[in-house]
């Protein structure tokens, strides 16, 4: 089972590199923010306590986002050939709550996979995707505390993968088949 944790700050292009990764292995794909946005489409409760941590670029609470994870990922089945981990784990309880539901049922993160993208790039990054799909948080102001809260409370999730000795770097600037070329290395190698 190929359980993998695509990583990086806002804009890395984890959602580009998981796209190409569920076509040509047919893995299955959580994105955390993808379920959130469809709760505030929806205008769940959750989708409108949602909305305010997103509209100010900050993260949902831990304990509600776990909860989300561990149902999600049981829909899946028990026979499915790995998941995509996408935008999950943020923060260092995210990473070991992650850890231990997986364990619970047997099973295991394979591979993280951080996409690194120096922050010049992601800021332009981000400003275009605002500009062609109308995200509210893709605005500059929204876009600086994201990757305010990556540095504080998500960059030292790469030395917690390290040590857990699981930690894949790639250089997520480029040419995406490039990129993607080297992300298929690393599942290849799992
Ligand atoms: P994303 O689409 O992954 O960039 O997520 C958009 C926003 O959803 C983030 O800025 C957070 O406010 C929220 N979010 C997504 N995933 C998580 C998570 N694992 N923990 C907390 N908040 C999250």
């Amino acid at each position: 089972m190929r359980n993998i944790v695509i990583f990086g700050a806002p804009g890395s292009g984890k959602g580009t590199q998981s796209d190409k990764m569920i076509a040509k292995y047919g893995l299955k794909h959580i994105s955390t923010g993808d379920v959130l946005r469809n709760e505030i489409k929806n205008g769940t409760e959750l989708g409108k306590t949602a909305k305010e941590f997103i509209d100010n670029g900050q993260l949902i609470p831990d304990e509600l986002m776990i909860d989300i994870l561990a149902s999600v990922y049981d829909s899946f089945g028990k026979e499915h050939g790995g998941v995509i981990f996408d935008g999950f784990p943020r923060t260092i309880p995210q990473a070991e709550a992650l850890k231990k539901m997986l364990a619970e049922r047997g099973h295991k993160v394979a591979a993280m996979i951080e996409l690194d993208v120096p922050e010049e790039e992601l800021m332009k990054r981000l400003l275009l995707r605002g500009q062609q799909s109308g995200r509210s948080d893709d605005n500059e102001e929204t876009i600086k505390k994201r990757l305010g809260v990556y540095h504080h409370q998500t960059s030292p999730l790469i030395e917690w993968y390290k040590q857990e000795g699981i930690h894949n770097h790639i250089d997520g600037l480029g040419e995406l088949e490039r990129i993607f070329a080297d992300v298929c290395t690393v599942i290849e190698n799992i």
